[in-house]
């Protein structure tokens, strides 16, 4: 079994498709191992992307990702952080693939909808960054 981070962000939030989201982990066989409602602040958003600290979208990014709540998600799976990459489809929803949550519910670039770990020391740093030890179950 493997873990990953998922963040439902402001836009899918204010969107009210939380659920429909969390179905469409849970439909493909992912289980909820953690899950919380948070509104980040810039230092927390501005970390959590810190990779990209300097780019071009960087500020977009953590003014987007600060403009309301997001939803927190610790998923479980066998291969989970490669699954959930394939289900949320390209980062560029205009490029993702029919079905995936970022073709369903991604309205640009910046506001993608979900957020999902690219490997698995970031899906480590991420889980540990969002989550305690009592928070993933
Ligand atoms: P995420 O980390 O959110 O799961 P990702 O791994 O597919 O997405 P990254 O390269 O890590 O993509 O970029 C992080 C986020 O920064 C993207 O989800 C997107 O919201 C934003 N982003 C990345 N590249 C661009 C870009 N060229 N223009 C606008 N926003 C971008
Ligand atoms: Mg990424």
């Amino acid at each position: 079994m493997e873990r990953t981070l998922g963040i439902i962000k402001p836009n899918a939030v204010r969107k009210n498709v939380t659920g429909k989201i969390l179905a469409m982990w849970e439909d493909a066989g992912f289980r909820i191992a953690g899950l919380k409602k948070v509104q980040l602040t810039k230092a927390a958003a501005g970390g959590f992307y810190k990779e990209h600290e300097g780019k071009f979208f960087y500020e977009e990014l953590v003014n987007f990702m600060t403009s309301g709540p997001v939803v927190l998600v610790a998923l479980e799976r066998e291969n989970a952080i490669a699954e959930n990459r394939r289900l949320m489809g390209a980062t560029n929803p205009e490029k993702a693939d029919a079905g995936t949550i970022r073709k369903v519910y991604g309205d640009s670039y910046t506001e993608n909808s979900v957020h999902g770990s690219d490997s698995p020391e970031s899906a480590a740093r991420e889980l540990g960054y969002f989550f305690n030890v009592f928070e993933t179950l």
